[in-house]
């Protein structure tokens, strides 16, 4: 699944011909219409998350309230564009405040916690999450809460909806659904395993006008952007924090991105097309499992995945 290694031009015949034009007969609208996925991101991507920070070992704090907090934005994505950003200022009693900030689960449980010394009233305190755990590892798809307290008192015992508990919501998913657009799923000769002359489809087609938008369905690096005469345009993006390499095949023009670039999970990649070996315009989208796209790893249905990335986008 790493970008050093693999096959510059490995396309031999593997991409599908789709005759499904006649799925888009029913399609109306311009190619800007939105039934899925998620907001088109625009500026500079977060770079990173905030520091956790240390405890303190001796906490302090006045009488506390919230006297201004925001989450931002309220749907963020793993390794996505913007990272959950709290944005709060506090009044007390005291002129420095030990603070703590947990990022809560649905089930009450606290994910991350991040420590902030001598807080001064007035004085707006950012946090940005970057969706991992305290392990590391990639947090869950699901929603979460920045809880804003003092130190050294269990989250457990602090009152939810008191001043000094705010809670804040916000969804965090692993994967963005890749068409900014209307879009069927192509379940005949598109699916995953169809047969093709000499060889079987290794991907799901999605259909979709021309032109509508995609965006990477995970983030990670570009293990290659380039063009062969099955694939058409195409990128492929070796998925952080995921075994998997994600194929994206038929863009209209050559993707935005070069291969090696560091791509955001949501980040704009091309726009759909039917360039290459395909009768519609549609996205060819392949999952490829460890070690990843022809570096030894195989492709396998990616159907159920963006099946379910789609209900949520
Ligand atoms: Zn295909």
């Amino acid at each position: 699944m790493r970008s050093n290694g693999f096959v510059r031009s490995p396309w031999a015949g593997k991409i599908c011909t789709v005759a499904a034009a006649a799925l888009l007969t029913s399609f109306a609208g311009t190619a800007s219409a939105t039934t899925g996925g998620a907001p088109t991101p625009g500026g500079t991507p977060s770079a990173k998350g905030s520091p956790t920070g240390p405890p303190s070992t001796e906490p302090s704090a006045g009488t506390l309230s919230i006297t201004s907090a925001q989450t931002t934005p309220r749907k963020s994505f793993y390794f996505g564009f913007r990272y959950p950003r709290l944005s709060f200022t506090i009044q007390s009693t005291q002129p420095q405040n030990d603070l703590q900030v947990d990022v809560v689960n649905s089930a009450g449980e606290v994910v991350r916690s991040f420590y902030r010394a001598d807080v001064a009233p007035a004085v707006p305190t950012n946090i940005r999450w970057d969706g991992t755990m305290a392990d590391g590892r990639p947090a869950r798809n699901g929603i979460y809460s920045f809880r804003i307290g003092p130190q050294g008192i269990p989250v457990a015992t602090r009152p939810a909806t008191s001043s000094t508990a705010l809670a804040l919501s916000f969804s965090l998913y692993g994967y963005a659904f890749p068409i900014l657009g209307t879009h069927e799923f192509s379940l005949d000769g598109g699916r995953f395993g169809a047969g093709r002359s000499g060889h079987t489809h290794q991907g799901q087609d999605v259909m979709a006008e021309c032109g509508v938008p995609l965006v990477a369905a995970r983030g990670g690096s570009v293990q290659y952007a380039g063009y062969e005469g099955n694939a058409g345009n195409y990128v492929v993006i070796d998925g952080k924090g995921t075994p998997y390499d994600f194929m994206y095949a038929h863009l209209a023009e050559p993707s935005p991105l070069q291969t090696g670039e560091t791509v955001r999970t949501g980040q704009p990649i091309g726009i759909v097309g039917d360039t290459g070996d395909a009768s519609a315009c549609h996205l060819h989208f392949e999952m490829w499992g460890a070690p990843g796209w022809y570096e030894g790893g195989s492709p396998f249905d990616p159907l159920p995945y963006l099946e379910k990335w789609d209900a949520y986008s």
